[in-house]
């Protein structure tokens, strides 16, 4: 017999399972609304024109080899990353106190995060929304933190439960680390105000706690690329100390190529250069170095002036499409006269509706409509398209009636 008899089958990943039954299903009228991936309105992946134009100039480039990069990654990726999250003009970055390493997309960069605050950070407790990212406990757990929850997600409202949130972070202990979506929260859609912002910082300063930003939608959520970067910079502009883990995936359409940065804010050049010096020591035994390939193409658009601001154009676009299949989705039901309030669909943000469909009609929708989205009623607004939000609305009129 096998060495591994012993192996239990594991579960599909809650989300990527999704896909999973969503490919096995025969029927043409089929929809996956599963996964966080942007659709055009054919229901197609996008690959941005400003990066066909990016990989032709690398692959024309003859001059270009396929060495090894160094381990913290491409070093023009790394400056333009924390540019282009912490802003042009940061003083962090003026004064050499942030340390940014290539990481393999936003869950790399959360990984390298959490290894390193568990080898070197005082306080092992980290706290995350609930809800969250399905991924973010594991990724945390499995770096050997231990992961806790705060109150962020009001069912009653669609909102956010502020109030929890506070009383949650203000008797967090000290020093301890929080998770925050830097925009778009997911799955919730549901963002805190600047106001709220404000207050949320003041928080976490004078208690001593240690944010870690996860930015997975900078642009995403509004289509500018500063707007959804301010939460970040109000809390890099009081001069303290923040991880920010950044990903490429959805912004620039790079999924596959796994490119994302983490960059520690640091209160000085000399702590953020021997931050740097043990985060190579975590790297290094895990996967050696980065990939090359998807570096290249965000630095390549990253440091041109004409292509930089092509794919801010191609980012609003993508926003924008978002943005209207909110309202499309929002009238289709209002005009079925579908019962119950419907507005949190077009006060939401970003790629996901948190609908407030429990699993048991989420299992009556893709039973009776092939509609597949994970249990707890998340919708990616980015799988839709004006011609599918018909069926998608009789879906839900029927599963609520
Ligand atoms: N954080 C959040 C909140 C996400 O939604 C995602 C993608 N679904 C990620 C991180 C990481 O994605 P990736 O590793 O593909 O960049």
């Amino acid at each position: 017999p096998s060495v591994f008899n012993h192996l239990a089958r594991a579960p599909e990943d809650p989300i990527l399972g999704v896909t999973v039954a969503f490919n096995k299903d025969p029927s043409p009228s089929k929809l996956n609304l599963g996964v966080g991936a942007y659709r055009t309105e054919e229901g197609k992946p996008l690959v941005l024109n400003v990066v066909r134009q990016a990989e032709k100039l690398l692959v024309n480039d003859s001059s270009r080899n396929k060495e090894y990069i160094p381990i913290v990654g491409l070093a023009d990726f790394n400056k333009l990353s924390a540019k282009l999250i912490l802003g042009a003009n940061s003083p962090a970055i003026q004064e050499n106190r942030v340390t940014t390493v290539q990481c393999l997309s936003g869950t790399g960069s959360l990984r390298v995060g959490a290894e390193f605050l568990a080898r070197h950070y005082h306080q092992r407790t980290v706290y995350i929304t609930q809800p969250t990212w399905g991924n973010h406990p594991k990724v945390f757990a499995l770096a050997g933190l231990s992961v806790k929850t705060y109150r962020y997600y009001d069912p009653a409202t669609r909102g956010l439960n502020f109030q929890g949130l506070l009383e949650d972070l203000g008797s967090a202990p000290s020093g301890a680390i929080v998770l925050l979506h830097a925009c778009a929260h997911n799955p919730t859609g549901v963002d805190p105000t600047p106001a709220q912002w404000e207050q949320i910082r003041q928080l976490i300063r004078s208690k001593g706690l240690l944010p870690f930003f996860d930015s997975a939608y900078q642009g995403f959520a509004s289509g500018s690329l500063d707007r959804d970067a301010e939460p970040v910079r109000m809390f890099v502009a009081d001069g303290g100390e923040c991880l920010v883990a950044q990903s490429y995936a959805k912004n620039m359409g790079l999924y596959g190529e796994r490119v994302g940065a983490l960059s520690i804010v640091c209160k000085t050049a000399d702590v953020a250069s021997r931050v740097e010096s043990q985060l190579k020591l975590v790297i290094r035994p895990m996967y050696s170095s980065p990939p090359i390939h998807g570096a290249s193409i965000v630095a390549t658009i990253l440091k041109d002036r004409s292509m930089y601001h092509q794919w801010t154009i191609e980012l609003k676009e993508m926003a924008e499409r978002i943005i209207s299949m909110r309202q499309q989705l929002f009238n289709a039901l209002k005009s079925r006269g579908t019962p119950g309030d419907w507005s949190h669909i077009i006060k939401q943000i970003g790629m996901f509706t948190f609908t407030g469909l429990n699993s048991k009609q989420v299992a009556f929708m893709t039973k009776e409509f092939h509609i597949y989205m994970t249990s707890d009623g998340r919708i990616s607004m980015a799988g839709l398209s004006s011609r599918t939000v018909p069926h998608l609305a009789d879906a839900i009129h029927a599963a609520v009636t």
